[in-house]
């Protein structure tokens, strides 16, 4: 078997760090060889796919009857780009929406919300040589990082799921305002349904979803909030959450 990134990701393999990483045989460096070994080492406890990556478990554990999600958008909702920038420029280039942002995250936490970020990151394909793909995974653990010293509640509660860029002809699922994402989700929670509106283990009149793509004049576009629509839950634009 090839053990260069490329051929590994190629082949669309899944890569689930919990159960293929732990394996001696396979250790991060013997997969992505040398020249990945930073990557390697950020993407610890990603799922990644050509269509889709993410940064949670395979399963979701609940003590309660159902979950309530509060879903986040990334750029423009939850975080700012510190130079102002419309794209950033490296992996610290970030700051926080507003200064109410991580006081509201932890009120959401402490009431047993799972807080889950669905993002289109259209910028980069899952590519051992892209840097953008390296500079999100690297800015994102960060994040996550953060948030879990400053407040425990927010350990296995807090989630990243992102759409890379993929190839156009494919039909783009997990690309808001499509939900795919949110599919993947649900997978994750165990919740076996046909559609959003069956799944009986989310509480869908508590969950939310908060973006910047709201169809507003100034808006580049509407898909946050029909990503939302589509999976029926309320919608809200991130002044209105975080500012209101
Ligand atoms: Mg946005």
């Amino acid at each position: 078997m090839s053990k260069d990134i490329l051929s590994l990701m190629g082949k669309n393999v899944c890569m689930k760090r919990h159960s293929a990483l732990s394996s001696k045989t396979k250790t991060p460096a013997s997969i992505l060889g040398k020249a990945g070994a930073t990557l390697v080492e950020e993407l610890k406890g990603w799922d990644i796919s050509l269509d889709c990556i993410s940064d949670m478990p395979p399963k979701i554990q609940n003590d309660q009857e159902s979950f309530k999600v509060a879903g986040f958008d990334l750029d423009g909702t939850l975080i700012l780009t510190k130079s102002g920038s419309t794209f950033p420029k490296h992996e610290r280039d970030w700051k926080w929406f507003d200064t109410n942002t991580i006081r509201k995250l932890q009120e959401l936490a402490s009431q047993d919300y799972l807080i889950v970020v669905f993002s289109n990151q259209g910028g980069f394909p899952v590519k051992s040589t892209s840097k953008r793909f390296l500079q999100f995974v690297t800015k994102w653990n960060e994040i996550r990082r953060q948030l879990e010293e400053l407040d425990s509640n927010f350990q296995d509660r807090i989630f990243m799921i992102a759409a890379p860029k993929v190839n156009l002809e494919e039909p783009p699922k997990y690309r808001k305002p499509e939900i795919g994402m949110w599919n993947y989700f649900l997978e994750r929670v165990q919740v076996p349904c046909s559609s959003p509106k069956d799944a009986k283990n989310i509480d869908l009149s508590s969950s939310f979803f908060v973006g910047d793509a709201a169809g507003r004049k100034t808006d580049f576009s509407d898909s946050d909030k029909a990503f939302a629509q589509t999976i029926g839950i309320q919608f809200q634009t991130p002044e209105t959450f975080f500012r209101k």
